[in-house]
């Protein structure tokens, strides 16, 4: 079954002097109760609506008295009903310039990755630049422009009165980073310095003295927990001037972590690309993994395959470790991967123990997009033309086409013809002879397997012989 995005009950409450939280779990919704009617901060997902104004009312606020809509940024999940709202109560909508095409046009709204469509398309009345205010009643919002979630987010920045006690509250209109890696940079056509405005504005937004901390979303500042301190008595509970200036340190430091795992994931896949050979290591006990690694590594090998066992013998977290123990080994020298890898569960326990590179017997989609979320390199293998689309739609960064003895080059190079966009591999049975009509017929690379004599040399700890010959597939894989 499909998951509904928007479902996610939040007990509404006030948060401090007029402002009110009466959004869901995904997508908050703030209310600023003026003296000339209310502000709503994001009415969130259209699906969501009739909560929301239930919500309202729940809290003794009257929806029909909406003056103002402000939006902090055009996603489906924070804008996708105002125009309902808007149509409902006559309020005037404000929103960031930048984020204009996507509530005229639906460009990026974000609904594809929420699974669910967007028709309610709306043209704001206000446009608001960086430094604007929106008043009303005697309540005053700063709105600074933040972009890099999207073009348009904004930052909201105003006075709040409880009692005797006045604080200034602050929201960050769009911390996600979902938007802000590579690969949804470049598809979506983004602007490229999109992550340099993303740090800019959080650096900017560090000079805010901000006591009360608006998340936007609930996880940002822990809604939900607050509420309920708050309808316990505590009603300060949302005054945390500390919380602030570290929010802030804590979204670069998610893009830097993003940035650094791309890197990382590029790295593996130019690696793999410029050795040309990923030496499959398969059923090889711990002790002796590591001086047969150092071997293949002293015969220039520089992307090695363990493979998980199929037949269930022996356990994948057994596998994941020695994958572990040997990327620790190898850090900057070598790259290590995992083979057979059949279910998503492999997928993850690779990349928690350092493993770069994924590679699988067949082709499933899940597997590819879970390799890829993890930033590692994905292998699957393909006999077909439609598999080997599939694999490259889903992001593989090469196909491994197997078992490539069977058919020959001749059928890589019928196979490749059409589908020269991809980075075919050659694997199963690969043997040195062989590899120069591979190369001619358009291979990448190969996969290459440890033969009988290899199981022998292994035994006896002939290692010299090992190195021997990963040198010289190294040679054929160049061309040489
Ligand atoms: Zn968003």
């Amino acid at each position: 079954m499909k998951k509904n995005f928007w479902e996610g009950h939040v007990t509404p409450g006030r948060i401090f002097g007029n402002v009110y939280f009466v959004g869901t779990r995904p997508a908050s919704t703030h209310v600023i109760d003026t003296e000339e009617g209310l502000i709503v901060i994001d009415p969130g997902y259209p699906e969501a609506l009739g909560e929301v104004l239930a919500n309202m009312r729940a809290v003794g606020l009257d929806p029909m008295k909406t003056r103002v809509i402000l939006c902090s940024h055009g996603h489906y999940d924070h804008a996708g009903a105002v125009l309902a709202l808007r149509e409902m109560t006559g309020a005037k909508v404000y929103l960031g310039r930048g984020d204009l095409d996507m509530v005229e046009k639906g460009v990026n709204t974000w609904v594809e990755e929420l699974g669910t469509e967007y028709h309610e398309h709306f043209t704001p009345d206000v446009l608001l630049d960086d430094g604007d205010h929106v008043t009303l009643g005697k309540t005053d919002i700063l709105c600074l422009s933040t972009p890099g979630h999207t073009a348009g987010t904004l930052s909201f920045f105003f006075d709040v009165t409880d009692g005797e006690r006045t604080v200034r509250a602050g929201m960050h209109g769009g911390v996600g980073i979902n938007t802000l890696s590579e690969g949804y940079i470049k598809e979506k056509r983004q602007p490229a310095d999109m992550r340099e405005k993303f740090l800019s504005g959080l650096g900017r937004l560090k000079s805010e003295r901000v006591e009360l901390f608006l998340g936007n979303h609930v996880h940002n500042n822990n809604t939900a927990v607050k509420l309920e301190k708050v309808a316990k008595g505590d009603k300060n509970a949302f005054i945390t001037p500390e919380e602030w200036i570290p929010f802030l340190e804590s979204r670069e430091k998610a893009l830097g972590a993003l940035m650094e795992a791309e890197a990382r994931e590029a790295e593996t896949v130019r690696i793999i690309e410029q050795s040309k050979v990923v030496m499959i290591v398969r059923g090889v006990a711990l002790d002796a993994l590591i001086p047969l690694a150092e071997a293949m590594y002293r015969g220039g090998i520089r992307a090695m395959e363990c493979t998980y066992d199929a037949t269930g013998k022996v356990p994948d977290e057994a596998i994941a470790e020695a994958i572990g123990a040997l990327a620790k080994h190898f850090e900057g020298r070598m790259v290590i991967g995992a083979g057979t890898v059949i279910r998503e569960s492999q997928v993850e326990l690779t990349a928690k123990h350092g493993g770069r590179f994924i590679v699988s017997p067949d082709m499933n989609e899940a597997i590819i997009r879970k390799t890829k979320a993890y930033h590692l390199a994905s292998l699957p293998g393909a006999l077909t033309p439609t598999e080997a689309a599939a694999a490259h739609r889903a992001g593989a960064d090469f196909v491994k086409l197997f078992p490539i003895s069977t058919l020959g080059a001749p059928y890589l190079k019928a196979v490749r013809a059409p589908l020269s966009h991809i980075r075919f591999i050659a694997v199963g049975g690969v043997r040195l002879e062989k590899m120069a009509d591979y190369l001619a017929a358009g291979a990448k690379g190969f996969g290459i397997g440890v033969t009988d004599e290899d199981k022998q040399a292994i035994k006896e700890k002939n290692f010299a012989f090992v190195e021997e010959r990963c040198r010289r597939y190294m040679q054929a894989a160049q061309g040489k």
